[in-house]
């Protein structure tokens, strides 16, 4: 079995509340199956109120010795837990690629993504500095202090199974928060894994404790921390639908919230590009994961000048690439996590031909010895792309470059902003003035200038407009998981005098 544990200890089936592994308290479970094959190869806990509340319960009994504990023997613990997550570099790719599908090569470089935030808030947990403010009349000291926000609850979506997780709970834990997390439905083994690991790094307990559910409990558990004035903040990575939906139920107990939502970027390449570099970040940006990021190009956006000889220097790319099971050497493009992301795909590819778009190279459903499984879709071209196409309205996720050409920088502008979504843009040129201009005019949080890959621990991450709000890693990510309290002395000069 190419994809099987050295140390099998780390695929834990239950879920860890308390510091104990558990069963959901009424003892339903819920299938784990390889995207590959959709052959089912564990079972966890299907939990629900009753679970999520224990959760809770334990989170913030943990809370004020966590929340007292010294900055710097919180950030020891991290660096225990970061220095297990490299030891099980191999072990933590395997399950990620088992569950999500991601080639193995990707599936250990999320690990080191993953351990990399880790690293960073072990480091920023001892410089969660305050202010000393100078005080406008005499009498008084004046000073800020930045406390921990208290119980935060974490929700993550199964494209990046440890860097979703590790992006929220190190920077809480950091912050001197205590964590209570859901891992999506699709890829709850890599959430037990990391948990696995924190417990072995020697985490008190309560302070971490996750939750494992179906899509179909997952709003019981997630309701349940909604409304209990307890928890203090949800940080969450999902789709724009249901961010928006925990923005309206967590008014109740106005939570602080982190919302990192779904994104719509636009690629844009200007004649004045290095095209070889503009094509080899566009494979970058969108092939990774298979299409299924955040961040990945959705809209791409050719100039008229250079549009010809872009695509066929792209498609020469897009059809070498190897489409196969993680497990499989050399596969580029694993299975996507399931049969409605590749009925979603079909349905964009569908769509945008009946509405006049060309396909240059794929377009269709894969099914061959090396895909022998329902889930894969071939790396796909097409041109003749407009705004009217559902691949340009919604995230396809998936591994489909739909190409419009354009004429003037003011045109691509407006279109690049024409979407409620605002969390990644790209766009190719040498012109500096222009680089300068159209940074400024892309209505999003992050810019990739001249670069496909732009996430990093040290770079703030999130979006604007419907993409959401709060940032994750840098220095600013810790403020998220803090609050600012302000402290006023008086100096009773009187009595003094
Ligand atoms: P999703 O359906 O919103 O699910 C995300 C998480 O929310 C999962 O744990 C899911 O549980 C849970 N959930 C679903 N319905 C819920 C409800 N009614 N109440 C409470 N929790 C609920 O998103 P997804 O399809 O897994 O992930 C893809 C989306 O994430 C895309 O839109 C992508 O752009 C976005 N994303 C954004 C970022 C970013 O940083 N901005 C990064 C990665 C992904 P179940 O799995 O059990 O349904």
């Amino acid at each position: 079995m190419p994809l099987s544990l050295t140390r099998a200890d780390l695929q834990r089936t239950q879920n860890f509340i308390n510091a104990r592994w558990s069963d959901a308290a009424d003892g339903r479970r819920l299938p784990v199956s390889d995207p590959a094959s959709d052959a089912v190869f564990a079972e966890v806990p299907d939990s629900g109120a009753a679970d999520a509340r224990a959760a809770v319960d334990a989170a913030q009994a943990a809370l004020p010795a966590w929340r007292a504990t010294p900055a710097k023997q919180r950030a020891q613990l991290l660096k225990r837990w970061h220095a297990l997550i490299l030891a099980h570099q191999e072990d933590l790719g395997r399950l990620i690629s088992r569950e999500q599908g991601k080639p193995l090569a990707e599936g250990r470089g999320e690990v080191l993504y993953a351990a990399s935030y880790v690293e960073w808030f072990a480091e920023e947990a001892t410089r969660a500095y305050g202010d000393v403010i100078p005080e406008p009349v005499r009498g008084r000291k004046m000073l800020v202090v930045k406390e921990p926000v208290g119980v935060v609850a974490a929700i993550t979506p199964w494209n990046f199974p440890a860097a979703m997780i590790a992006r929220k709970i190190a920077p809480a834990l950091a912050a001197g928060c205590t964590v209570v997390a859901k891992p999506a439905e699709d890829t709850p083994l890599t959430s037990l894994a990391l948990t696995r690991l924190a417990e072995e790094a020697g985490l008190p307990a309560g302070v971490l404790n996750m939750v494992v559910a179906s899509r179909e409990r997952a709003a019981e558990v997630v309701d349940v921390w909604l409304a209990d004035g307890r928890v203090r903040k949800i940080t969450f990575t999902g789709s724009t639908p249901v961010g928006k939906h925990l923005a309206r139920e967590s008014a109740g107990t106005l939570k602080k919230l982190s919302l990192e939502l779904g994104g719509n970027a636009p690629f844009i390449v200007f004649d004045d590009a290095d095209i070889d570099a503009a094509v080899e970040g566009l494979m970058a940006a969108k092939f990774r994961n298979g299409g299924q990021t955040c961040v990945c190009p959705n809209r791409v956006f050719v100039q008229r000048g250079v549009h010809d000889l872009f695509v066929e220097k792209l498609a020469l790319r897009v059809a070498a690439l190897v489409v196969g099971p993680a497990s499989a050497p050399g596969s580029q493009i694993g299975p996507m996590i399931n049969g409605r992301a590749v009925d979603k795909i079909e349905r964009h590819v569908a769509d945008a031909v009946s509405r006049g778009a060309s396909i240059v190279v794929g377009g269709r459903r894969l099914r061959s010895d090396s895909c022998d499984g329902p889930n894969y879709y071939a790396p796909t071209v097409l041109t003749g792309a407009d705004a009217s196409m559902a691949c340009s309205l919604e995230e396809t996720f998936g591994p489909v470059v739909p190409i419009t050409r354009f004429d003037s920088e003011a045109e691509v502008i407006a279109a690049a902003n024409d979407t409620p979504f605002g969390l990644a843009a790209y766009f190719y040129s040498r012109d500096i003035a222009r680089v300068w201009r159209v940074s400024d005019a892309l209505e999003t949080g992050i810019v990739g200038i001249n670069e496909g890959a732009l996430a990093a621990e040290a770079a703030p991450f999130g979006g604007i407009k419907e993409s959401g709000y709060g940032r994750e890693g840098s220095r600013y990510g810790l403020d998220d998981y803090m609050q600012t309290k302000y402290l006023c002395q008086g100096l009773n000069l009187g009595a003094a005098a």
